[in-house]
């Protein structure tokens, strides 16, 4: 293995004061909680009790689980889009245990509008890592915030066997995550990789967040996924062909991995490229990555060049995505691309926003009409602006309206920008429609009429599950169709 990878001689984390404690972990939500995993870790590697519940329960079930626990602190590591209901759950909580100190944690945290951070019921806010965190919270006044440590990834380790067996529909869940490193090279503007970026400095992002995990750590994580039943595995890193140009070691790592994968886990997996790691990656890193995954998802979000200056992804074109996608295909592998419409006019850059998504949309009927057939699929979200980033900072000083109506889900179609009710209609039905207007190679006059429709509640849900079943039959094969409804049975689908 390359000594440059994987460093040996990296400090251990400190032993802890305290220990024997009693943390209740909340799970909200469809998918995993990853980074609360990694909590679980490090409170077990502090000899710390934990006990998970799935914040989706009713109410009375959470009180009678908390209250039989009696934990001293109940942690939540809210994504945006589940604030409100750790909210609800943190008050209910404080009803029935009100000297249990509660915890918001997680890189949202700095996301959290003033009237949830001064809400009387949060004790602790926790910003970035758990680590160098848990003795800190433990001899911390309340009302304090506390930031983690940065810390080498060879050191950061979830505990998901208690997740599993605690919040079951998580452990039946058809897919789970992990990732290798936790950062991404890229600054797009609706992205809050730059508040982690600005708040702990560039040389220390390089060195902690884009540094890779041992892959005998990942192995030994994944080994528990064997034990479920799981269907695919998403690797999550941003990029995993990061640092896979000539030259670059991200080439013998993901060799390294893929071996170890097919090896012991062989689980399908799929993962995150971008175009331009894509067309500068070496052929061995890209016939590896078509060992490892049958499908990538490409982050394209637009190439419209004023919207990618509004992204500041402006480094990338059609031509470049092109180039990707093909070079994707041509190793056998899927691509699943991703784009954002219902973008904000600042500075003149989309005049209209409508216009604008018909212009995405049509960018990847071309690209997909480029790849073989079937091997493309396109998902459309709306723009969700995150208090924090720079794109939230200027819509904010740009004086654009910011829609009530989202809550961050997208399959809800609801994007962060309001605009006047025709044009929030239009996005709202774009974005469901979206993959079925490229898939169909649809055109401008088709999505026009069928964007002005009204739907209603039951339309708009069998929508987004057609979407969402079409990224699974995509990814996984017809005969998951079988299976789809026993899927949505353990989500809550938000539409
Ligand atoms: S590539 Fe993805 S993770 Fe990286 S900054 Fe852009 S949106 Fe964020």
């Amino acid at each position: 293995m390359n000594p440059d990878i994987v460093v040996k001689e990296y400090p251990k984390l400190p032993k802890s004061k305290h220990s024997g404690l009693k943390w209740t972990l909340v799970h909200i939500g469809n998918d995993i909680t990853y980074g609360l995993a990694f909590v679980a870790g490090e409170l077990l590697r502090m000899n710390h009790k934990i006990m998970w519940v799935d914040g989706d329960d009713d109410i009375q079930k959470l009180n009678k689980q908390v209250k039989d626990f009696s934990p001293d602190y109940i942690c939540f590591g809210p994504l945006s889009t589940e604030f409100s209901r750790s909210v609800e759950l943190v008050k209910e909580f404080k009803k029935i245990l009100p000297s249990t100190k509660s915890v918001f944690g997680g890189k949202h945290v700095l996301a959290i509008p003033d009237e949830i951070k001064n809400n009387k019921d949060i004790d602790y806010l926790v910003w970035g890592p758990v680590y160098d965190t848990i003795d800190k919270i433990i001899d911390s006044p309340v009302k304090t915030t506390i930031k983690g440590a940065p810390t080498y990834p060879c050191n950061m380790q979830p505990a998901l066997e208690e997740y599993f067996q605690q919040v079951p529909r998580m452990g039946r869940r058809e897919r789970k995550y992990i990732m290798s490193h936790f950062g991404c090279v890229y600054n797009c503007s609706f992205c809050c990789t730059s508040v982690t970026r600005k708040s702990y400095g560039a040389k220390a992002y390089k060195e902690y967040w884009l540094a890779r995990r041992p892959v005998e750590n990942m192995i030994e994580e994944a080994k528990l996924f064997l034990k479920y039943p799981t269907k695919e595995i998403s690797f999550e890193d941003d990029d995993v062909l990061y640092g896979t140009h000539e030259g670059g070691e991200g080439t013998q790592w993901l060799n390294e991995f893929t071996k170890a994968w097919k090896k012991e886990i062989n689980i399908p997996m799929y993962a995150n490229v971008t175009p331009q790691t894509v067309v500068k990656a070496t052929d061995e890193a890209l016939a590896t990555l078509a060992d490892l995954a049958d499908t990538v998802t490409m982050g394209v979000q637009t190439t419209g060049g004023d919207s990618s200056k509004l992204f500041n992804r402006h480094f990338q074109d059609e031509n470049q995505v092109i180039e990707a996608v093909k070079i994707m295909t041509s190793f056998g592998v899927k691509v699943k691309l991703e784009v954002i419409i219902g973008l904000p006019n600042i500075d003149g850059l989309v005049p209209d926003p409508v216009t604008d998504a018909i212009r995405t949309i049509q960018m990847c009927q071309r690209i997909t009409k480029e790849a073989p057939p079937d091997m493309t699929w396109t998902s459309c979200f709306p723009l969700m602006l995150y208090p924090g980033t720079a794109l939230y900072d200027k819509a904010n000083k740009a004086g654009v309206p910011l829609s009530e109506a989202c809550e961050f889900e997208w399959h809800s179609g609801e994007g962060s920008v309001k605009f006047d009710k025709l044009t929030m209609n239009r996005i709202r039905n774009m974005t469901k429609m979206a993959t079925m207007f490229i898939k169909y190679d649809m055109s401008e006059r088709w999505m026009r009429a069928l964007m002005d429709s009204n739907l209603t509640d039951s339309s708009s849900r069998q929508l987004s599950e057609c979407q969402y079943l079409e990224s699974l039959v995509f990814r996984l094969g017809d005969k998951i169709e079988d299976e789809f409804d026993d899927i949505l049975k353990d989500m809550h689908f938000k539409y």
